[in-house]
């Protein structure tokens, strides 16, 4: 089964498709971590990656695309992906389709995560990451803390925060983007009849995990 994860910068889409990957067995396939770790790799790629992304500007399509075509294409991914930052605009969600049905696949569940716009900016300034690019897990300083402060409950190594979630104007210009180039991807999804929307907020007490689980139920019929 092949997931699109859609929604804001901080409404949990990395936490949400690492629980669907672990039950499904399905890799999670993040654009943003792809281009993370080839930063921090210091790669060809990663230069040209960094000097949008400290931005928060959106890597262009010619270094996108071919990247994600590569990833789909690799043994791992035969059965089912969970797709977490791509697509971003509705020229890659064509894109997509074309990738897709070359192989006789499609999209066939987009998870929409919605969650108000305040509790959003605290999630991006309170999400630390694991400094391994081998293991990227997430965690939340307040939510979703590790065991020992500032090391990874997974791996041990050090947690930071994100470049891109330090800088105030980066998180409001990645949030600028996402209303204009990824919104409109909720009605073309919505037409193609794959769209779940859900509501990940502390205020109504439903987060990541509860989502998680929904639509894992769901997809096992149970
Ligand atoms: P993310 O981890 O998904 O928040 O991605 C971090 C940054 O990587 C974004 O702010 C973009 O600059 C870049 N990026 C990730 N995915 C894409 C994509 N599909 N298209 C263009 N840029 C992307």
């Amino acid at each position: 089964m092949n997931i699109i994860m859609l929604g804001a910068q901080g409404t949990g889409k990395g936490t949400v498709a690492g629980f669907i990957s672990q039950e499904m067995g399905w890799p999670q396939i993040s654009t943003g971590d792809i281009f993370r770790k080839n930063i921090s790799e210091k790669t060809e790629l990663g230069i040209i990656a960094d000097s949008y992304i400290s931005k928060g500007n959106l890597v262009p399509d010619e270094i996108t695309v071919p990247i994600v075509k590569k990833r789909l294409a690799e043994d791992d991914a035969k059965n089912g992906v969970i797709l977490d930052g791509f697509p971003r605009t509705i020229a890659q969600a064509e894109k997509l389709d074309e990738i897709l049905a070359e192989v006789g696949k499609k999209v066939d569940l987009v998870i929409n995560l919605v969650t108000p716009k305040e509790e959003i900016i605290e999630r991006m300034l309170t999400r630390r990451v694991c400094t391994n690019q081998e293991c990227k897990a997430t965690y939340n300083t307040k939510l979703h803390p590790p065991k020992v402060e500032g090391i990874c409950d997974k791996c041990g190594a050090p947690l930071k925060q994100r470049d891109d979630d330090k800088d105030p104007e980066a998180i409001n210009r990645r949030l600028e983007l996402y209303e204009e180039k990824t919104s409109p991807l909720i009605e073309f999804y919505k037409q193609k009849g794959v769209l779940r929307t859900e509501t990940v907020s502390v205020a109504i007490n439903h987060l990541g995990k509860d989502v998680a689980d929904e639509v894992v139920r769901d997809i096992r019929g149970n």
